[in-house]
């Protein structure tokens, strides 16, 4: 067996019992209005510890999960762990914001959030307003008619959805428009190289133009340089989450950002 294709093997193998080994955590990266700067969201991001292979990448271990049918339990774990953080936030007096959790589209096919959720909004309502779910554009068009109906039955709930990865998914506006989502995440390929590359400011502009025109706010994702933040404000793009923003950081951390953004506010 080659090197890559054992680690293959053994991450899979391990992934099983990474959530009982309490070998995952979950790190929070804040998106901010365009306009005024203050957060308004936070996007959940997984991390997986390995006892001796140390941080491995979500971007590797995800594909793995999805494969095996693991990231289902992985999924639900994620929620239950913002859930927790949403309470201890409040808690603490810290007004938190919408959490965005990455959903595979598998999740809506093999498993019944909504029924998940609709459970949560009888015993504790007061969480529903800070939970919000991300599904890439290539996952929703694979599975159009699940997700229609799992985003169509999470709205009910108050549950919001945006679609992520926008752009890289080659779909067209009119399976856009089925979709009842709330808002439109520009994949960070097309941020990358603002505002040097005439074919991404065309891209750009065309995109945020269209989603404007459907009333869908658009977040711009890798936003890193503050040269990119100010063509993205001038093209109308409404939220802006990157390096240049903030890193992805640990809860107690976001925490201070949130302060810190209510301050400002004030
Ligand atoms: P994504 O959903 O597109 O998440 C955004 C990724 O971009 C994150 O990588 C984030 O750390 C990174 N990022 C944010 N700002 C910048 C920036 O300014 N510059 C650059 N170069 N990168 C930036 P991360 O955390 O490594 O996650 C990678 C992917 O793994 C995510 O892409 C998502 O598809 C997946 N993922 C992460 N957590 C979960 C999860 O809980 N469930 C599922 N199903 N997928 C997850
Ligand atoms: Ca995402
Ligand atoms: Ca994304």
């Amino acid at each position: 067996m080659t090197r890559a294709a054992e680690r293959r093997l053994r991450l899979t193998m391990n992934l099983d019992a990474a959530i009982e080994n309490e070998e995952f955590h979950l790190v929070y990266q804040p998106v901010v209005e365009t306009a005024t700067g203050a957060i308004c969201a936070m996007e959940a991001l997984l991390r997986w510890r390995h006892p001796e292979l140390g941080a491995i990448s979500p971007v590797e271990f995800i594909p793995l999960a999805e494969e095996t049918g693991g990231i289902i339990p992985i999924t639900r774990w994620v929620f239950a762990r913002v859930a927790d953080q949403l309470r201890k936030w409040r808690a603490e007096g810290v007004e938190p914001r919408r959490v965005f959790v990455n959903v595979s589209g598998q999740q809506f096919i093999r498993d019944d959030l909504p029924g998940y959720f609709r459970a949560m909004s009888e015993t504790e309502p007061a969480l529903i307003p800070f939970i919000g779910i991300e599904i890439t554009e290539q996952a929703a068009i694979q599975n159009m008619d699940a997700t229609v109906q799992a985003i169509r039955d999470l709205a009910e709930i108050g549950i919001d959805a945006a679609l992520d990865d926008f752009g890289t998914g080659y779909s067209s506006l009119s399976y856009i428009q089925r979709l009842p989502i709330r808002k439109i995440k520009l994949d960070r390929a097309f941020i990358a190289d603002l505002p040097g590359n005439e074919r991404d400011i065309a891209l750009v502009r065309a995109m945020v133009g269209m989603a404007n025109g459907l009333d869908l706010p658009v977040v711009a994702e890798g936003v890193e340089t503050a040269a990119q933040r100010d063509f993205l404000r001038g093209v109308g793009c409404s939220e802006l989450q990157g390096y240049l923003i903030s890193k992805p950081v640990p809860p107690e951390a976001m925490a201070d950002l949130l302060r810190q953004s209510d301050r400002r506010r004030r």
